[in-house]
């Protein structure tokens, strides 16, 4: 990806989310996490040098490769994938600004105790399969507020901020959109606990989440392409 591409790819999507983020309130602002899994660093420092400073891995060895090769720039970094219990010591090493893919309370029990037993904390979502999916993993929405709760009870050391939930993998709208709302109203529920985040959208379908409350998107192919 040349420069060119990076600043129109990051400047077609800033312009779509400013319109769909407008439609919902001015006030309504929306974070751009650039998921970089099927890109090299090159491409990163590109976005970067277009202004893009959140991005985003789902495999652990991606982020510490990408994140050391690109240490000189002020970036911040987001885990978004499934995480292996056996590499969890090794995320807690990278110190990412956001883990979005907490998925299940075994997982976060698992990295509590890696986090107490290294003294420290991680910013974490709990991801939520919104969309009934077999294929995806996160809490079923009717255990979602009940999951939060106890990890915020008993997992002093991961600081829950919210939700993540990846749209229904579908044609139909109405099943996306209902899919969205699902989570949407899991995270009004949580901003009394501290929720700030409601990361739902892809490169696919993120108007569609900023309109249903988003105001975290996670844009891949879109970006670096
Ligand atoms: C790959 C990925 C994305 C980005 O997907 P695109 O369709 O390329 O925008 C977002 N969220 C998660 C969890 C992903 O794994």
């Amino acid at each position: 990806m040349d420069t060119k591409t990076a600043i129109e790819n990051l400047d077609r999507v800033i312009a779509e989310v400013e319109t769909a983020r407008l439609s919902v309130s001015h006030h309504h602002i929306v974070k751009i996490i650039g998921i970089s899994k099927y890109s090299t660093a090159q491409d990163i420092e590109k976005l970067y040098e277009a202004g893009q400073r959140a991005f985003g891995e789902n495999k652990v060895q991606d982020l510490k490769q990408k994140s050391e090769t690109l240490e000189e720039f002020p970036l911040e970094w987001h885990f978004v994938g499934r995480l292996q219990k056996n590499k969890i010591n090794n995320l807690i090493d990278l110190n990412p600004t956001l883990m979005q893919s907490l998925d299940s309370l075994e997982l976060a029990q698992e990295l509590q105790k890696k986090l107490e037993s290294k003294s420290k904390n991680m910013s974490c979502l709990l991801q939520i399969n919104s969309a009934y999916e077999e294929s995806k993993t996160g809490i079923l929405p009717e255990d979602a507020i009940s999951t939060y709760k106890t990890i915020l009870d008993t997992c002093p050391n991961i600081k829950l901020k919210g939700v993540m939930s990846i749209g229904a993998h579908v044609e139909d709208e109405e099943a996306i959109i209902k899919s969205f709302k699902t989570t949407h109203a899991i995270f009004k529920e949580l901003e009394p606990l501290g929720a700030i985040y409601c990361s739902m959208g892809m490169s696919n379908d993120y108007e569609l989440a900023i309109k249903c409350g988003s105001n975290m998107i996670r844009v891949g192919s879109a970006l670096f392409k």
